[in-house]
C-alpha cells in the first residue's frame, strides 16, 4: 500500500524539535516543509509501527510541556536537545498586531461640571456616556467652536491612553479643557453638563472613567 506519513499534533512537535525546525505549521510554507519531511522519514517496511511509535514518543516522551529528554530514544540526534533549546520548538504561532485606532477626548470642564455625550446605540460603547471627540490631531479649540459653540479658555494635554478592544487597539489623547463659554449648539440626542462625582457614577466607559478619575484627583 501507499506509505502515508502521519503528521498529528504531537509528531509535528516531536519533528519540530528533533529536526529544530522554525516556524509555525499554521503557515503554509512551513506545514509544506513538515508534510515534505515527515513522509521522507516513513520507512520501506513496518510502516505501522513506526507511525505507532511516532505518535507515542510524542504523546508520552516528548510531551509539550515537560519533555523527558533523558528518557528520549531520539536523544542523541536531537537538534533541539543539543542545541538547549527544546522549548523553542515548535515556534508559537505568530500574532498579527492588532490594527489601530485613534481619537481625541475631551473632558470639557465648566462650573465643576463636564460634559458628557451619549454615544450612538451601535457601534463602540454603544448607549454609554462618554466624553466628546474629535480626530486625534484636530484642533480642540476650533473644534468646540464649531461643534458645540463652546469658547476654551485653556487647553491642556494630558497623559494618553491606550484600550484594547478584541480587534483592534484604540490610542487616546486626551484635553483637559476649561470653557469661558458655553454655547447653545450641544449635539441632538443627549449630552449633559454634570458634576464630575456623578460623572464617574455613569455608565462610562472604562478609559473615560479614567480620565474623570484623574480629572478629579487633578481639581
Ligand atoms: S530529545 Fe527531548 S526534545 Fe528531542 S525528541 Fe526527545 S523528548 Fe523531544
Amino acid at each position: 500500500g501507499r506509505r502515508e506519513a502521519i503528521l498529528d499534533g504531537n509528531v509535528r512537535r516531536v519533528l519540530a524539535r528533533h529536526f529544530a525546525l522554525r516556524g509555525h505549521a499554521g503557515e503554509t510554507r512551513v506545514a509544506a516543509r513538515f508534510w515534505r519531511l515527515a513522509q521522507s522519514l516513513v520507512p520501506a517496511r513496518g510502516v505501522e509501527r513506526y507511525a505507532q511509535a511516532l505518535m507515542d514518543l510524542g504523546a508520552g516522551v516528548c510531551t509539550r510541556r515537560a519533555p523527558a529528554c533523558d528518557a528520549c530514544p531520539l536523544k542523541r540526534t536531537c537538534r533541539a536537545l543539543a542545541l538547549g533549546r527544546v522549548d523553542a520548538f515548535p515556534a508559537p504561532a505568530l500574532r498579527k498586531p492588532k490594527p489601530r485606532r485613534k481619537t481625541a477626548m475631551l473632558v470639557l470642564r465648566h462650573a465643576g461640571e463636564v460634559l458628557l455625550e451619549k454615544r450612538a446605540p451601535a457601534g463602540i460603547w454603544g448607549g454609554l456616556w462618554s466624553l466628546p471627540e474629535m480626530p486625534f490631531d484636530g484642533d480642540a479649540r476650533a473644534y468646540c467652536a464649531e461643534r458645540l459653540g463652546c469658547e476654551l479658555a485653556d487647553v491642556k494635554e494630558m497623559a494618553r491612553l491606550r484600550h484594547a478592544f478584541t480587534h483592534f487597539t484604540l490610542d487616546i489623547r486626551a484635553l483637559a479643557c476649561d470653557v469661558s463659554r458655553i454655547g447653545p449648539a450641544v449635539r441632538a440626542g443627549g449630552s449633559i453638563w454634570i458634576g464630575i462625582d456623578d460623572a464617574l457614577g455613569a455608565a462610562v466607559p472604562a478609559p473615560v472613567k479614567t480620565l474623570l478619575e484623574r480629572i478629579a484627583r487633578a481639581v
